[in-house]
């Protein structure tokens, strides 16, 4: 199981170091955290937390004002990056060319992508999840052979499961999920890690983790709270 917290811009400083000091003993190497930028080295500095990004430039080189490189993430230390959120490809506009240089960057420099994809709500609606789902990925996927690809973790997060409190069905997911692994299977011969995100929460993670083919989960807003996360990853070790 791989448990993935993306804690967004959501905490201040205060936070943060209330946040760090909860958690500075705590170790788990299937338990990643992605702060903002901002407080990556009170992570790395203050933690034995494998710590992880929530984005990085899509260019590589010295000089890109106000950017973030791969080289620069894994001199820090970080060892995952999230790629393709909905929030990047919805606001910034970001778009499967994108990712897949971020995604290059990273893997060159040994970061393992977490590339995110997902259906929008009226996509579901119309019965398109698996086009979209599968659109996303070959796109980024078939920039890249084999050997790169078996670095990447998907993580499938229905647009309109993110800070919703909605949750597709365990019947929903598992259908999307197995269509992910087998369409990568067979276009590849690569069997990767499928994470399931979209209001994982305390109150739902025992239902979720009634599905055998999930390797794990990407958690937002419910990773801000240390209760509640080692709660959520306790859950998933049993
Ligand atoms: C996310 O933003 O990746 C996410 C899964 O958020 P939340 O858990 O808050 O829905």
């Amino acid at each position: 199981m791989l448990i993935v917290g993306n804690q967004k811009t959501y905490l201040s400083k205060e936070a943060v170091l209330e946040f760090v000091s909860k958690i500075k003993d705590y170790r788990n190497n299937n338990v990643v955290i992605c702060p903002s930028y901002l407080y990556i080295d009170l992570f790395c500095s203050n933690t034995d937390l494998i710590v992880g990004s929530q984005n990085v430039s899509e260019k590589e080189i010295s000089s890109m004002t106000g950017e973030i490189t791969a080289r620069q993430l894994s001199s820090m230390g970080i060892k995952y990056c999230i790629v393709g959120h909905s929030e990047r490809r919805e606001y910034l506009k970001e778009n499967s060319d994108v990712f897949a240089n971020k995604i290059k960057n990273l893997i060159d420099n040994n970061i393992i992508p977490i590339f995110c994809v997902g259906e929008k709500q009226t996509e579901k609606g119309n019965n398109l999840t698996k086009d979209v789902v599968g659109k996303q990925i070959l796109e980024v996927l078939s920039n890249f052979a084999s050997c790169d690809i078996k670095n990447i973790v998907i993580a499938y997060e229905p647009v309109w499961a993110i800070g919703t409190g909605l949750v597709p069905t365990n019947e929903e997911i598992i259908d999307v999920v197995n269509y992910i692994k087998d369409l990568i299977s067979d276009k590849f011969g690569i069997n990767l890690l499928v994470l399931y995100g979209g209001s994982v929460n305390k109150k739902n993670i025992s239902l979720l983790n009634q599905i055998s083919s999930i390797d794990g989960y990407l958690i937002g807003g419910a990773s801000t709270k240390v209760d509640e996360f080692l709660y959520i990853v306790s859950e998933c070790s049993k």
